[in-house]
């Protein structure tokens, strides 16, 4: 643990994080100083006042420079102004859940991944409500990790979604279970568009782990097993735990004749079988048994993980159920941000698709879709930045391709192709930021322009 008694600490980004940090290292006796490169939400300048925390904001003054340390916030950049001086000036830079770390006293089950982390973490807390463990549920979702710390106990499990930004500024942060869900290309602007890169700072999550911690990865993913042959060769390692949905693993989770196996111990456990999952698709099959493992290694029984499957009822905004209209399902999947993130909705229905597509590009390769797109899409309807970019691209793809100005429009356009049986899906592989405040707009505004039909 690294002292903080009256030292000088510089917080960066003054959001919800960057305040919890501040005002849990004022508790702790520091003397924190938030600085933001843009401007500060009322809300949070008024619990920063509360707190008699001094911030500024729309620059890094020379006094944010001359902190003894840096805490920064996951929205910050390590190619910031303020994180190179404190670099240049060799002064450590930590990421908030480091920091708050250094105050936990709970067993860490940390989750990371390219996708399904909230829906995994929300997998768990439903798991440890079932099974009435005590936890505490922390990351990018709702609470910061400092926001909680004091609040851990030897007993009770700490819950944490954990980003790659949050993973490049870690040092002693040590989960006892760490999950890795898969590694796709997203955020590689932070990473120089470098795969490899952003994938070394999730691999991070294992950096400080031993032979009395788990591991629990996706056999399925290659980047991720190829990472967990050599941590199993490390010395010191912890112990594995791997799950796939195509093959037999040697310790973990697997599928076999429609039911999911937990192989632990040289011994094999049926736990269910896959139909009884409560939520669709193949990944929320992987997110499942993530899940089951992460709460075998808590040791959680196996009647509370089966009942805890198959009663979850989803989170918001993703592949959420809005209504049936005509025959029509109606899908609302605004946090499909990445073509993975598609590419798994469009795997989890066996029915023809319309597919609304589209928001702020990133660069995205929609042709990785082709296959799923030529088998189940009939009509793509594009929407937002990425519309010429989608024509461009799916053209010679896809039956009927048209474009919308609005949501509702989008949703209009849809429920006139869409056939009894079928499925009208928003799952845009783009960001909102175009068209919307964020994800959750997109969704609502999907949602309402669903229920005025
Ligand atoms: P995150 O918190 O990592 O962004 P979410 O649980 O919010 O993940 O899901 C983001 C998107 O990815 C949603 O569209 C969801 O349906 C999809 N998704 C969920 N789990 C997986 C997975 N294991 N693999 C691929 N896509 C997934």
């Amino acid at each position: 643990m690294i002292d903080v008694k009256n030292k000088h600490i510089t917080i960066a980004g003054a959001a919800r994080s960057g305040v919890a940090a501040a005002i849990l290292l004022k508790k702790k006796g520091a003397i924190p100083f938030l600085s933001d490169s843009g401007s500060v939400d009322n809300e949070f300048a008024n619990k920063l006042r509360d707190e008699s925390i001094e911030f500024e904001e729309n620059s890094h003054s020379e006094r944010a420079m001359q902190g003894d340390y840096l805490v920064i916030s996951p929205g910050v950049p390590t190619s910031s102004p303020i994180t190179k001086r404190y670099l240049n000036d060799d002064k450590s830079i930590f990421s908030e859940i480091e920091m708050a770390s250094w105050f936990n006293r709970s067993p860490i089950v940390a989750i990371t991944g390219s996708n399904g982390k909230t829906t995994a973490v929300n997998w768990m807390h439903h798991t440890w409500k079932t099974a009435d463990k005590e936890c505490i549920v922390a990351g990018n979702i709702g609470y910061a990790f400092s926001e909680l710390v004091d609040q851990s106990e030897e007993n009770k499990d700490v819950l944490l979604e954990v980003s790659s930004f949050q993973l490049d500024h870690i040092h002693t942060f040590h989960p006892t279970v760490a999950v890795i869900l898969n590694i796709t290309p997203d955020h590689l602007d932070r990473y120089g568009n470098d795969f490899e890169r952003y994938a070394a700072s999730k691999f991070r999550i294992a950096e400080n782990q031993t032979s009395d911690d788990w591991f629990i990865y996706n056999a399925d993913d290659t980047m991720v097993s190829g990472f967990a042959k050599k941590l199993s060769e490390r010395e010191n390692a912890p112990n594995m735990m791997a799950f796939s949905t195509e093959s037999e693993v040697h310790k973990g989770a697997f599928v076999q004749n429609g039911q999911i196996v937990l192989r632990l111990d040289q011994k094999e456990e049926i736990l269910m079988n896959i139909e009884d999952i409560a939520l669709p698709g193949r990944h929320n099959l992987s997110n499942g048994m993530a899940t089951a493992l992460a709460a075998r290694a808590s040791e959680i029984k196996n009647e509370f993980i089966r009942e805890s499957l198959q009663s979850f009822e989803g989170v918001e905004h993703r592949l959420e159920y809005v209504r049936t209209f005509n025959g029509v399902k109606y899908i609302n999947d605004s946090k499909a941000t990445n073509i993975n993130a598609v590419w798994f909705a469009l795997d989890s229905f066996n029915v023809p698709i319309v597919l609304i597509l589209g928001g702020r590009d990133k660069g995205n390769e929609y042709l990785e879709l082709r296959t799923q797109i030529r088998e189940k899409v009939h009509t793509v309807i594009a929407i937002g930045e990425a519309k010429e970019a989608i024509k461009s691209q799916l053209k010679d793809t896809v039956p009927n391709l048209t474009e919308a100005e609005s949501m509702k429009e989008a949703v209009k356009k849809a429920s006139k192709v869409a056939k009894r049986g079928e499925v009208v899906l928003l799952s845009p592989a783009c960001s909102s930021f175009d068209m919307f405040d964020n994800y959750e707009q997109r969704g609502k505004v999907f949602k309402e322009s669903v229920l005025e039909l």
